[in-house]
């Protein structure tokens, strides 16, 4: 039996039986983990209130070698999390970043810098940063972090500058004219002022992107690219694309 003890965020938990859990953690450590949360669901549960989605966590997980699942020994609560849902913008970006980490992260694979992207986003949400900009900051450096947004200089077929800029989902990256060929117009164009915000977005903390600038035209381009390559790297679309665009419809553009 080993011992995993360390920070986590809570990323989901499911019913096992009536008074026990099965909690997704995602460990700064390990990556994420599977463990049954016993007797989670008792009013006088220590485990209750602990384990809300996206609470930060300092958690001790006993396993088996091999194992598939945990089991949770302790859980002690850093930072809860239900602040944040008030709001419902917010929540619809919550429930969209849940899903990427559900299905995008694999078990038992460390993701030191996704988990701390994990961080930086709830702290600046919590901050009251326009949360659709926490979105895009999100998307973008979830998917550059998983090696499918590479900088738009080069196209993936040829090399060559792929000016104006498309997207192609299928390619995981940028296409020029040529190499473009049957797929134009399959992929999204991303305009002149939607590659400046994906460059500030990489290279600018998320609390110093100007809100301002993330309106509009450009930023509908960046938002529906990003989540085209999202999509195609989680293979399917977002089951809570709906709540997003319902959050966001005013300025949906493109959809
Ligand atoms: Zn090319």
């Amino acid at each position: 039996m080993e011992t995993f003890k360390g920070e986590a965020y809570v990323i989901a938990r499911a019913p096992l039986t009536e008074s026990s859990l099965i909690v997704t953690l995602f460990t700064r450590n390990w990556g994420v983990m599977k463990a049954v949360a016993k007797g989670a669901k008792r009013l006088k549960s220590p485990l209750r209130g602990t384990l809300e989605t996206f609470s930060r966590v300092e958690a001790a997980i006993a396993r088996k070698e091999h194992a598939p699942l945990g089991q949770l020994r302790a859980c002690d609560l850093v930072s809860g999390s239900l602040d944040l849902y008030g709001e419902w913008k917010r929540s619809a970006v919550l429930a969209s970043m849940q899903e990427v980490l559900q299905r995008g992260l694999v078990e038992g694979s460390q993701e030191e810098e996704t988990f701390r992207l994990v961080g930086t986003v709830l702290d600046n949400m919590r901050s009251g940063i326009e949360p659709r900009l926490a979105w895009l900051y999100f998307g973008a450096w979830f998917l550059r972090l998983h090696g499918v947004l590479p900088s738009p200089d080069r196209c993936v077929g040829c090399g060559a500058d792929p000016r104006p800029l498309l997207y192609e989902a299928g390619h995981s990256g940028w296409l020029c004219a040529s190499c473009r060929g049957d797929a134009m117009g399959q992929g999204q164009p991303v305009g002149p002022e939607a590659e400046l915000l994906m460059g500030r977005v990489m290279k600018s903390p998320l609390g110093k992107l100007e809100p301002s600038a993330f309106q509009g035209k450009a930023a509908n381009e960046l938002g529906s690219m990003i989540y085209l390559a999202l999509a195609a790297f989680l293979g399917r679309p977002l089951a809570a694309r709906e709540t997003l665009e319902n959050a966001y419809g005013d300025d949906a553009g493109s959809h």
